[in-house]
């Protein structure tokens, strides 16, 4: 029997042991302070349009306790229902052009939700190899056989997806991938995905946690950006990120949406989120859609393409820059001399990326100036 404390103790040895850091914002947007008082601007957020911060969030969600007070009372099948929750949906069906939306407390809970309504033990499941922990899980918790392809690689999945078409005819096989990797910054092949997915009468679902907000038109995202959102059967993302609140949601068809009411788990048997948090992601998504939005997203591409610049990288497509430094001990030192500095950027490890994959995973958002980009390269390089 391993005590936690030698468990613990083991974690420590392989520089894989995590603590809590506690930050509270120290300026509205993307300054924080440590619990001793030390400011550090973040490059860890995934608020990459600045909105968690932003005036109309804050005030229709004051509205809104206000008016409806903070819990909802129940899940949303036995008195939760607030119609904030329906008028969300409907702004999140018509920014996701889609038939229908169901929202969900959190983005873990969507893609459980997802399994537990539609894998059993006669589906099959493909996922990327990187897919976040969240999709991995939740086909783990179900009865599906689940196969994993390398990263981006199109012949494996076309090859894993013709014996699934042979060991399973008629069942169903889902293709599951993110448009934006939380941890490469990269992007999927979609339109190769699709293309394959009809070739074999499969579905796709495209997690956009990283990519709404940031991508496409009025930043509907990867498949909007490419004129495929009617193939794509689930649309999977979360509030939590670049809309700047909290929550999660699959968009898709009013079917698809039906068969969630009545057997996503984590959605029948779960509290609903506070009506409050469903009109700030209301004001949320038409600041996203607009003008506004758009100056936010030419800001986040204007301080992405000056920070690959600076430090001689690939332009990322989205705001995701990562910086592979291999052993997770080099990732902690950097980060923590970066820390010395002023910059709170993350050293990212196993098991959230391979073993020696270690990385500073560098989020930029619209909240940065470019002065502050300028002072991260140089800390960087002084390094
Ligand atoms: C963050 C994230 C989630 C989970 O969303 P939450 O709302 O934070 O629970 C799901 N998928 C991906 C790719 C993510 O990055």
């Amino acid at each position: 029997m391993t005590t936690y404390a030698e468990t613990l103790a083991a974690l420590e040895e392989q520089h894989l042991r995590r603590r809590l850091r506690t930050f509270a914002s120290a300026d509205q947007h993307h300054r924080v302070r440590d619990v001793d008082g030390n400011v550090f601007i973040s490059f860890s957020s995934n608020d990459y349009l600045g909105l968690a911060h932003h005036p109309r969030l804050i005030e229709a969600a004051q509205e809104a306790l206000a008016r409806h007070g903070v819990g909802s009372g129940a899940s949303r099948l036995i008195s939760g229902d607030h119609p904030c929750h329906r008028q969300l949906e409907d702004a999140l069906a018509d920014f996701k052009q889609t038939e229908a939306v169901l929202t969900f407390a959190t983005g873990f809970a969507t893609a459980a939700g997802f399994a537990s309504a539609f894998l059993d033990r006669s589906s099959i499941v493909l996922l990327d190899k990187l897919c976040h922990a969240s999709l991995i899980d939740a086909c783990r918790a179900s009865a599906a056989t689940i196969r994993v392809f390398r990263h981006h690689d199109m012949e494996k999945l076309a090859s894993l997806l013709a014996w699934a078409r042979k060991r399973s005819p008629h069942g169903d096989v889902y293709i599951l991938t993110e448009s934006v990797f939380s941890m490469d910054g990269d992007v999927t092949p979609l339109e190769e995905i699709v293309n394959l997915k009809e070739r074999y009468g499969a579905k796709v679902l495209l997690d956009e946690a990283h990519a709404v907000g940031v991508l496409g038109p009025e930043g509907r995202g990867l498949a909007a950006a490419h004129g495929l959102t009617d193939r794509v059967d689930f649309h999977m993302g979360t509030l939590g990120k670049a809309i700047g609140v909290s929550g999660g949601y699959l968009a898709g068809s009013a079917a698809m949406v039906d068969m969630l009411i009545n057997r996503a788990r984590s959605f029948i048997y779960s509290t609903a989120p506070p009506p409050a948090l469903a009109e700030a992601a209301r004001a949320s998504l038409a600041i996203v859609r607009g003008a506004e939005g758009d100056e936010r997203r030419e800001r986040v591409r204007a301080r992405m393409r000056q920070l690959a610049e600076a430090l001689a990288q690939p332009l990322p497509p989205a705001a995701i820059l990562p910086l592979i430094l291999g052993k997770e001990e080099d990732a902690l030192a950097k980060a923590a001399s970066l820390e010395r500095a002023g910059f709170h950027v993350p050293a990212i490890r196993y098991p959230t990326v391979a073993r020696g994959q270690a990385r500073l995973r560098i989020a930029v958002s619209a909240a940065h100036s470019a002065e502050e980009i300028d002072s991260l390269t140089g800390a960087l390089s002084a390094q």
